[in-house]
């Protein structure tokens, strides 16, 4: 790793999210942010990614630039050569490189429900052409920074594939775990088809309970890995946390890092967001009230002063659900209103639509993705619900306290390191702990006491949360230190 001293360092993102061109979860929000956030930092960052269906024209239509490289993106799979197209675009002063086939990328959804060795295409093409791109860009990372199993075929690669392995010595990797409980499972020997060595097999590399997992592969391969907050980076080295994979976090402790996210701190903004009937600030709330009533309206509702409690996310066990669900018959029976946008599991989804159809004054579901009503949602709560049984970083809670909507979360992952508990000194929401429906409900009775009967504090606590910093300037920087250490490393 000779000269990145002498020059600026360069890191290759390469990801199967990207906001705002493509988006499944908090991944793509991090992806967006993370890189113009170390672009300012001196690390000259460029994004890797696919065009999935309607990216392109989204680039096009959005009028970013768009130039087309030379060189074709290829792969051989099964005796055929895949060959893709690479695109240049700008975002926000971050070259990005979209890699285009429709065949392989022409969905919109992103990640298949079942994944075989046929639906796990896009991804090792997207990982392994990534290694082909100094060559067609000419420009060659030190770098490459991978996220989430998606693209743990990359670091695979260079530790084990026929092809790629040679390059191993070139490259440093960095993989980011935004979420341990997807890992990428394939039959073993369907590892061989896309050029593995027999060594990738073995139960210290890629094997997992007679599967293949590129999760697991990419952990051992790679430089160093990182997680999304420092707590669920302990959690997951537990056997509890670790979704099979602890005692192999544990035992690469040592490479192991947590770092909270950080969030687009202008695209997240009360103050400037025309995504809003209403605009607000900390010094002027009063748009807050509009974006409340409009909520209210939009469920059919009467408005009053009665707490309404928001839920923005995916309807997944992980974000609680299995906690929400038993609890709305008694949430029905108060004098709260709960409102749901997300989409996910269709028990979930269901059971949520036929609460909405009994307690139809209490409870309001919208099943789809839908940006502006999120951001409607997040400005026109009194309380933020993400009751999740576990979190690795989460983002929507720290929209929430942006948007002074006071969180009620389960402590755990990052909501533990994000969310205090009032009236604990620097508390900025309320907490529980158990995971079980009445530990829910008492943290709500709680949230709903302070907004009837403390009004005070309650605005206190929504001014602490709105005066927080949660943009990439304490994050952004330990991502350059470990870039740092990395290189000067050389391992
Ligand atoms: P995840 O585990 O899904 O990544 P995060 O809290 O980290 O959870 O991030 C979720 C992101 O996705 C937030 O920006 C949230 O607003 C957004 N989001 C999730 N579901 C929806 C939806 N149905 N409509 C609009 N935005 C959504």
């Amino acid at each position: 790793m000779n000269g990145h001293n002498s020059r600026q360092m360069r890191v290759l993102h390469v990801s199967p999210e990207f906001a705002p061109f493509s988006k499944v979860g908090g991944l793509a929000d991090v992806v967006g942010s993370l890189p113009p956030a170390l672009r300012s930092q001196g690390v000259d960052c460029r994004v890797y990614t696919p065009a999935w269906k309607g990216v392109l024209d989204y680039v096009r239509d959005k009028g970013y630039p768009l130039t087309r490289l030379s060189r074709k993106a290829e792969m051989v799979f099964r005796w055929n050569i895949l060959r893709g197209t690479v695109w240049k675009s700008c975002s926000e002063g971050v070259p990005v490189y979209f890699l285009d086939l429709p065949s392989l990328f022409g969905t919109e959804t992103i990640y298949p429900r079942n994944l075989t060795p046929d639906t796990v295409l896009p991804f090792l093409f997207l990982s392994l052409s990534a290694l082909d791109l100094p060559e067609a860009s000419r420009w060659r990372p030190d770098i490459f920074h991978c996220h989430d199993w998606g693209t743990a075929p990359l670091s695979a690669a260079l530790a084990w594939h026929h092809h790629y392995r040679y390059q191993s010595e070139r490259y440093r990797t960095v993989f980011t775990i935004h979420n341990l409980a997807h890992q990428g499972l394939l039959p073993l020997d369907s590892l061989r088809e896309w050029g593995l060595a027999d060594d990738a097999g073995r139960i210290d590399s890629m094997e997992f309970f007679s599967y293949g997992n590129l999760l697991k592969g990419a952990l051992l391969a790679s430089s160093a890995i990182t997680t999304v907050s420092p707590t669920y980076a302990r959690e997951i080295q537990t056997r509890g946390g670790g979704e099979g994979l602890g005692g192999v976090l544990s035992a690469l402790g040592p490479k192991v890092t947590g770092i909270l996210n950080g969030l687009d701190v202008n695209y997240w903004n009360p103050a400037a967001d025309p995504l809003l009937p209403a605009r607000y600030s900390r010094e002027d709330m009063a748009g807050k009230a509009l974006c409340r009533k409009e909520l209210f309206s939009r469920a059919g509702w009467e408005e009053d002063n009665h707490p309404l409690f928001v839920s923005v996310g995916r309807m997944a066990e992980q974000k609680g659900f299995s906690l929400l669900l038993p609890a709305l018959e008694e949430i029905s029976q108060k004098n709260w209103r709960i409102f749901f946008l997300g989409t996910g599991e269709p028990e979930y989804e269901k059971g949520l639509e036929e609460a909405a159809r009994r307690w139809p004054g209490s409870v309001h579901s919208v099943i789809g993705y839908d940006e502006p009503l999120a951001h409607l949602a997040y400005a026109g709560g009194d309380f933020f619900l993400m009751p999740s049984r576990f979190e690795p970083c989460g983002l929507s809670q720290l929209i929430a306290l942006r948007y002074g909507t006071v969180p009620v979360v389960r402590s755990t992952g990052g909501l533990a390191d994000t969310v205090r508990p009032f009236p604990e000194e620097g508390g900025n929401g309320i907490t529980f702990s158990v995971y079980t429906p009445e530990a829910l409900l008492s943290a709500m009775d709680e949230a709903a006491g302070l907004f009837t009967e403390q009004k005070a504090e309650y605005t206190e606590l929504q001014k602490k949360g709105m005066g927080q910093d949660f943009s990439w300037d304490a994050s952004a920087p330990l991502y350059k230190e470990l870039y740092v250490s990395i290189l000067r490393k050389g391992n």
